[in-house]
């Protein structure tokens, strides 16, 4: 008997029905064909070791979600665990798989993959069709009309793409047939995992405050655009840091994860700005989404965008390495209550506010403790819910001056910084709560505090809370002289591989 041959539809970061054409792709090729329709995620039982339980959580409550969204219109989603390069051959074979299709990501790890299950594809005649979906622009098209090179700039970039239409976006409404139902369609074998499978314990797991999926993603964007006034007001710089409720709209969890279409975004951002006075990028609402796209297009046309050593844009600084610093760091205990503040918050909610990042990416990096951009950025991989590959790294080089930003000299004060937009330090007390009594004109600086003010705050710095791992006014000027040097023998070496006229 010939078996019924298969359409896969393989989400990774894109856990969505909206905006997402090649998964209608796959449905009509199923429909068309009548063949059986299997959207599959694949998710390696290793991932825990690389991911944090909070992103899981969210990945999880994605997929539990995007299950039921797939089983309104009569497919499901079927879960498959393994390592794809090894478990999907198999399945392929298996499942007698005629078609398969997917979105262009970018994320290394994913490339590598896709060249190896392509050439499986084509050694095995399966047709595989792959959509530029998770950016606004097809970011090849930007690089090919810049004539083959990255925009360095974000001006250039906007005046790259100043004239290109974006297409509309494409809905899946219609039923799957009942035909393109596989017999395993109740197998259980196939649900989404819980996260107990995954050795989580939930309950352990701080409240949920960003909760994953498509209908959450959806739900987020509605609520800010529906708030005209402030979508047309937006000012980056001038949103807080440190507000405890976040003064931007948290939207990122779900466009990394492709819960939410950037091109939907975009086309809303565009309807609500329409008729109206707005702000423009680089500070407002459609300028961060740009600031996205810019990265998007520099990180596809880079080399080791994410490393600095082999990364053409990245300037080399020699970084040190400091395992007690990067730990403290990590671990919000710097003995900076506001760095340590904003690093507690990472690792409790999964997300930070953007100038937040600045902060402690500055201080990591160039302004205090002098520690390679990628050990932050591998910091930030395990904790943020909106872990981007390329957004995460180019943000890293901008901040640590290794590329995009230069001037290294402006430095961000771990004291001066927060205050601005927090002078009693509320989001301080709220995330270093053994500083929580501290009178307000030491909660920057709690060494500053006479011992009988610490012991009537009820805790003694060095005992309660850290010393100080370094002294920034101090650090800082060196680290400036350092980026200095740096900067002086990058440009000598660019010198001298420059063609002698
Ligand atoms: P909003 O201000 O509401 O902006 C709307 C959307 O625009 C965001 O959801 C995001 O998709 C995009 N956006 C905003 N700012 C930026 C930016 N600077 N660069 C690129 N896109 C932007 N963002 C990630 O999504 N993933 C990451 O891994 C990531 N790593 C970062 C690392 C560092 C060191 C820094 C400084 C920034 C990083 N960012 C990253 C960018 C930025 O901080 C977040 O996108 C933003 O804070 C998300 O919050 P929001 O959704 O409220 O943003």
């Amino acid at each position: 008997m010939t078996k019924v041959a298969s359409v896969i539809h393989w989400f990774r970061l894109d856990l969505r029905l909206h905006d997402n054409l090649a998964l209608r792709n796959a449905i009509n090729e199923a429909e068309n064909r009548k063949q059986i329709l299997r959207p599959i995620y694949v998710i390696d039982p290793d991932i825990k070791n690389r991911v944090g339980c909070n992103r899981l959580r969210f990945l999880f409550q994605s997929l539990k979600n995007l299950d039921t969204s797939l089983r309104k219109i009569n497919t499901r989603l079927y879960v498959i665990k393994g390592k794809a390069v090894e478990c999907l051959p198999k399945l392929f074979d298996e499942w007698h798989v005629k078609f398969l299709t997917l979105q262009v990501d970018i994320d290394a790890d994913l490339v590598k993959q896709d060249e190896v299950i392509e050439e499986f594809c084509e050694a095995n005649n399966i047709f595989v069709v792959k959509r530029m979906q998770h950016t606004v622009y097809d970011f090849n098209s930007v690089v090919k009309k810049n004539n083959g090179s990255i925009p360095l700039t974000y001006q250039k970039f906007l005046s790259l793409v100043s004239d290109v239409q974006v297409k509309d976006i494409i809905q899946i409404s219609k039923s799957v047939s009942d035909e393109c139902k596989g017999n395993d369609y109740d197998s259980q074998d196939y649900d989404v995992p819980s996260l107990e499978e995954f050795g989580i314990n939930e309950s352990e797991l701080s409240e949920c405050k960003y909760p994953g999926g498509e209908s959450e993603g959806l739900k987020r964007l509605d609520v800010y655009m529906a708030k005209k006034q402030w979508v047309c007001k937006f000012e980056k710089p001038k949103s807080s840091p440190n507000s405890i409720e976040p003064s931007t709209t948290v939207l990122s969890p779900y466009i990394s994860h492709g819960c939410l279409s950037a091109k939907l975004f975009y086309h809303k951002l565009k309807q609500v700005e329409s008729g109206s006075k707005h702000t423009l990028p680089p500070v407002s609402l459609m300028g961060q989404l740009m600031w996205r796209e810019f990265y998007y297009t520099a990180g596809s046309g880079t080399k080791n965008f994410d490393k600095m050593e082999g990364n053409s844009v990245c300037t080399q600084i020699p970084w040190k390495k400091n395992d007690a610093h990067l730990k403290a760091w990590a671990e919000g205990k710097t003995g900076y209550p506001f760095v340590d503040a904003i690093m507690r918050q990472l690792k409790q909610e999964g997300w930070i506010h953007h100038l937040a990042r600045h902060m402690v990416a500055c201080f990591l990096t160039r302004g205090d403790l002098w520690i390679s951009w990628e050990e932050g950025a591998k910091v930030f991989e395990d904790y943020l819910l909106d872990y981007d590959w390329s957004l995460n790294a180019g943000n890293w080089m901008w901040l640590s001056a290794s590329a995009f930003f230069y001037k290294y000299y402006r430095v961000y004060s771990p004291i001066a910084f927060g205050k601005k937009t927090d002078k009693d330090g509320l989001y301080i007390r709220k995330y270093v709560p053994e500083l929580k009594k501290y009178p307000s004109e030491f909660i920057y600086e709690p060494w500053k505090a006479p011992k009988g003010v610490q012991k009537t705050a009820g805790c003694v710095i060095g005992e309660g809370y850290p010393n100080r791992i370094v002294d920034h006014d101090k650090v800082h000027k060196e680290n400036i002289q350092k980026m200095n040097a740096a900067y002086k023998i990058n440009k000598e070496k660019k010198a001298m591989k420059r063609p002698r006229q």
